[in-house]
């Protein structure tokens, strides 16, 4: 979908932004986009790491995963007999490893930029069309709005490949949604590929995590069965009957029992987004509206999807949330500072054909 033009757009914005930085430094009591960004996003290291608003949810997680683990770990480590050195190694440095991956997969999806796409302070005038106005799909600027402005609710564009798809426009934002995108109600931000709004990770999962997230996914459900199987050695290697080992190792029935209930959560999860992968669909999509009676436009193949998600580059960030904002600028956003957006519509949106809202010949798929 994004092109190596778009993205080298994306990268000339960026450093552009960069250059006008010492610019807005030099002005009184300069503030960086994260400062007064209009989102409920939280900003930590100055701006540099960016979380949802639901952060804290994070501790929770980390506190579910940590502390079995590490548990499981320490008890493998202080009870690893001088006869099973190398079992007992091998298995501790297995837990260590499988821990240490996952909650770095989970910190790596919660601290960046899910692919949030940059608002405008004003809505798109150059979209009108005279033709549409009467359109009982038009959105009214009315009451208050600039202009009284009318516009088209739902646009039509053109993927690369050639199929159709309409778009929304976000009122909040005041920008036509690239295909796939919607606004997430919990961080109040349109984000790219939006796939769902996680409360564990405390995050959006998008176009720019998704890959992280169904890695963190996996690799809980990996741990939680590791841990179930390594606590059912440890009973079993006992050199006592079955009953006495239970009541000897009351922490390995104790990770045997969440780990039973745990995977069945995680696991199910990481079966389900391995079939939403392989389908390429996002959560949001497959709840709804499904594909079942039309034709996925984004679906290219198992192998294709799985590349897509795995082997694609991640596209920079459309923000750059430390780019310093003037002073008497309150606009609270970057469109002006970000030229990958202009008057509503993304540069991504502007490499894709827009079509008259009446060619209902081809098929359409509401995905806003
Ligand atoms: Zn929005
Ligand atoms: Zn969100």
């Amino acid at each position: 979908m994004h092109s190596i033009e778009t993205r080298e757009s994306m990268r000339k914005s960026r450093s552009q932004i960069h250059d006008s930085s010492s610019f807005h430094a030099r002005q009184s009591n300069p503030r960086r986009i994260y400062q007064v960004w209009k989102g409920n996003n939280k900003f930590c290291c100055g701006g540099r790491v960016i979380l949802g608003p639901d952060a804290s949810s994070l501790f929770l997680t980390s506190f579910l995963i940590g502390c079995p683990a590490i548990a499981f770990c320490i008890k493998m480590a202080l009870h690893m007999k001088p006869q099973d050195t190398i079992f007992s190694h091998q298995i501790l440095l297995g837990g260590l490893v499988l821990t240490v991956l996952d909650l770095g997969f989970l910190f790596l999806t919660s601290f960046g930029d899910p692919g949030i796409i940059p608002r405008n302070a004003k809505p798109p005038e150059e979209c009108l069309e005279d033709d549409e106005v009467s359109k009982s799909t038009s959105f009214d600027w009315a009451n208050g709005k600039p202009n009284s402005l009318r516009l088209p609710r739902l646009k039509e564009v053109k993927l690369v490949t050639g199929e159709t798809v309409q778009v929304k426009f976000c009122e909040t934002c005041l920008l036509y949604r690239t295909p796939r995108a919607s606004h997430c109600s919990i961080c109040n931000n349109c984000v790219q590929r939006f796939d769902h709004h996680c409360p564990w990770v405390g995050q959006c999962i998008g176009e720019r995590n998704y890959s992280f997230f169904f890695c963190f996914i996996s690799s809980s459900t990996t741990l939680c069965i590791y841990v179930f199987t390594c606590s059912w050695v440890n009973i079993l290697r006992q050199d006592c009957s079955f009953w006495t080992a239970v009541s000897r190792d009351v922490l390995s029935v104790i990770l045997i029992l969440y780990c039973f209930i745990v995977v069945w959560f995680v696991g199910g999860l990481t079966v389900f987004h391995f079939y939403l992968i392989s389908t390429n669909q996002t959560t949001y999509e497959s709840f709804r509206y499904r594909y079942d009676r039309k034709t996925n436009p984004f679906n290219k193949g198992i192998l294709s999807n799985f590349r897509q998600v795995f082997l694609s580059r991640i596209p920079p960030s459309l923000v750059n949330f430390r780019a310093w904002i003037s002073e008497d600028d309150d606009r609270l956003s970057v469109n002006g500072d970000n030229p990958d957006v202009e008057m509503g519509v993304p540069k991504l949106l502007q490499k894709i054909d827009f079509d008259d809202f009446d060619s209902n010949d081809k098929t359409k798929f509401d995905i806003a």
